[in-house]
């Protein structure tokens, strides 16, 4: 029995109830279904399985599972789309979305400010004979000037890693549209929570479910949300023959994580908001960036967009790269490693770590300076961050 759609309810409400699917056991909690295949009752229901599977008909977990099939129609209602599509990690969803409906000869308009491995799934396809430009994703001009018509599509993330820019969705999508593009945001840092993505023209919108809706930085999934055409149509095809199926017990943990986000990230915005204010003017630091610190140059659209500052702050030593791997060596609750959205505090060195592969030309023009520290605001006392990190900064 699945539990229908609706979409009256509050988005708390969806993020517990909506899509499970029950036995015939009535289980309570949501059940993993551990298996690969499904049995037929008979030849003939085989024969009429493979040519088309209903809601509850399953053929193998490639193509669909009923473990995952809870989690996409439970983050279909979060996000407002008709469909999603679970995969493996979230770069299988940039894939994914990005490789299904290109063909050679495309034409797609990308910002440049992109977490790597999406400008390397970017390069892949200008092998495969699409053409792709590249813009400063806040200065709309250049959208403009890039996108014609004819172009394919527009890929950017809302807010983008690790400097926090807040790119004008529903302005780069009126641009998209008018010009027939279909308009694929990276959400990670926004978060389901805070997205009201498709309300404001997104097309297709795809998260690496790794981040917020685990919460717990326990394993990699990711999803793709759109129109049941783009996902049934373009995307599943292209998926379920490719491999990047999400594991049916990674989205039971994504499902359990879907039921706790709304208070998680909430908390976790609350804390980044007052931690970026405590931070703001510190001497040590030359800058603050928290998109929801009045001095952030996106910060109105921000609050439009978003209605939070977000989980995610940035703070630069004046110092440089020595100052700032004294004070990651001095913290004590924030650890230093490369995930985000974690219930656990995490604090990474763009320029060494995640964004090292960039030459020095790019990173001094995206902003990735010596002295750049990203931190992902976790669950603790916002009392107890704030600590951590004036200490660490007095050493
Ligand atoms: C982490 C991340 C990804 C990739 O997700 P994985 O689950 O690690 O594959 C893509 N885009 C953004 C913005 C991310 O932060």
């Amino acid at each position: 029995m699945t539990v229908s759609p609706d979409n009256k309810l509050h988005p708390r409400t969806q993020a517990v109830h909506h899509g499970t699917r029950r036995s015939q056991y009535g289980e309570m909690a949501e059940a993993i279904f551990m298996t690969q295949g499904f049995v037929y009752d008979s030849a003939a229901q085989a024969e009429a399985r493979f040519q088309g599977t209903g809601p509850d008909e399953f053929i193998y977990a490639r193509y669909g599972n009923p473990t995952s099939r809870m989690f996409e129609d439970r983050i279909a209602a979060l996000e407002g789309t008709e469909d999603a599509f679970a995969t493996a990690s979230g770069m299988a969803a940039v894939n994914g979305a990005m490789f299904a409906m290109c063909k050679p000869g495309d034409h797609v308009v990308a910002a440049r400010a992109l977490f790597g491995s999406c400008l390397y799934v970017l390069d892949l396809l200008a092998r495969f004979g699409v053409k792709v430009s590249y813009v400063d994703g806040t200065d709309l001009d250049q959208w403009a000037a890039a996108i014609r018509p004819g172009t394919r599509a527009v890929f950017f993330e809302s807010v983008s890693n690790p400097t926090l820019e807040v790119i004008d969705l529903k302005a780069v999508a009126d641009l998209a549209h008018a010009a027939g593009a279909t308009v694929v945001v990276d959400n990670v840092f926004a978060t389901p929570v805070f997205s009201r993505a498709v309300e404001q023209g997104a097309d297709v919108i795809v998260y690496s479910a790794t981040k917020h809706i685990d919460g717990g930085g326990r394993a990699l999934a990711g999803v793709i949300c759109g129109t049941r055409h783009f996902v049934r149509e373009v995307a599943e095809p292209y998926l379920k023959h490719t491999g990047g199926a999400i594991s049916p017990f990674h989205a039971w943990i994504m499902l359990n994580g879907l039921q706790t986000m709304d208070l998680r990230v909430r908390a976790q915005a609350d804390a980044a908001a007052a931690i970026a204010a405590a931070l703001h003017g510190h001497p040590r630091l030359s800058r603050v960036i928290y998109p929801g610190l009045p001095d952030h140059p996106q910060h109105d659209l921000t609050m439009r967009q978003m209605g939070s500052g977000g989980t995610m702050i940035a703070i630069e030593l004046a110092d440089g790269k020595n100052a700032a791997f004294k004070a990651l060596d001095r913290l004590r609750i924030i650890r230093i490693s490369n995930n985000l959205g974690d219930a656990k505090s995490i604090v990474t060195h763009p320029a060494t770590t995640t964004h090292q592969r960039l030459s020095d030309a790019d990173k001094a023009h995206l902003g990735i300076t010596p002295g750049l520290l990203r931190i992902s605001i976790g669950l603790e006392h916002a009392a107890d961050l704030t600590a951590d990190l004036l200490q660490a900064l007095e050493g």
